[in-house]
């Protein structure tokens, strides 16, 4: 089984507080941090949740090979730093990627056997609830996700497994009982 897991699905669908919750009981499980150019949300801390960079500091680390995978959503870059996923594998810990759905197709490509997850919402009207109710962002910024919400659950279907978060502790239960199965084969 790969050491390198990708988490992904719309934004909104709850992936950020599952994998706090899955990290929390499984101390064992890295998460990676990407780089990104969009600002701080409110309670964002810089080299927790994100690192937080100018668009010409994320475009040095493309051009310097810096990034594992990255791609643009809703107007700002996300990607992976390579190197601490690269330092995670090679000393044999299992690492998490929580990525969008480009970025999560770079990742099959170059790494076969990364084990990829999806996480559905219940709904897309549900989607536009909990993204409305996080209430950070503008309403184009909320458009543009829906957006891609739709592109993105339109893509479900090329991942090893699809989970449906309706119950907060039944998905974290799925992605546990997926992980760690997964690893026993
Ligand atoms: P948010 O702005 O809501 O934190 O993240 C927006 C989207 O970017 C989410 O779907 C999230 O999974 C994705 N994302 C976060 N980090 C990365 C990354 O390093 N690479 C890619 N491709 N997507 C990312």
């Amino acid at each position: 089984m790969g050491a390198l897991i990708v988490l992904t699905g719309p934004s909104g669908v709850g992936k950020g507080t599952l994998l706090r919750s899955l990290i929390q009981r499984h101390s064992e499980l890295y998460l990676s941090i990407s780089v990104t150019t969009r600002s701080p949300r409110p309670g964002e801390v810089d080299g927790k949740n994100y690192y937080f960079v100018s668009r010409s500091a994320f475009e040095r680390m493309v051009a310097n090979g810096e990034l594992l995978e990255w791609a643009e959503f809703a107007g700002n870059l996300y990607g992976t730093p390579r190197q601490a996923v690269e330092e995670h594998i090679r000393d044999g810990r299992r690492i998490i990627l929580e990525i969008e759905l480009q970025g999560a197709r770079q990742i099959r490509k170059n790494f076969p056997d990364a084990l990829q997850i999806f996480i559905l919402p219940p709904s897309l009207l549900e989607l536009e609830y909990r993204i409305r109710s996080r209430a950070q962002d503008s309403e184009e910024a909320i458009t543009r996700r829906l957006q891609r919400a739709r592109t993105e659950i339109a893509a479900a279907d090329e991942f090893d497994i699809c989970i449906v978060n309706d119950d907060f502790a039944k998905a974290l239960d799925r992605i546990e009982t997926t992980l760690f199965a997964a690893a026993a084969c």
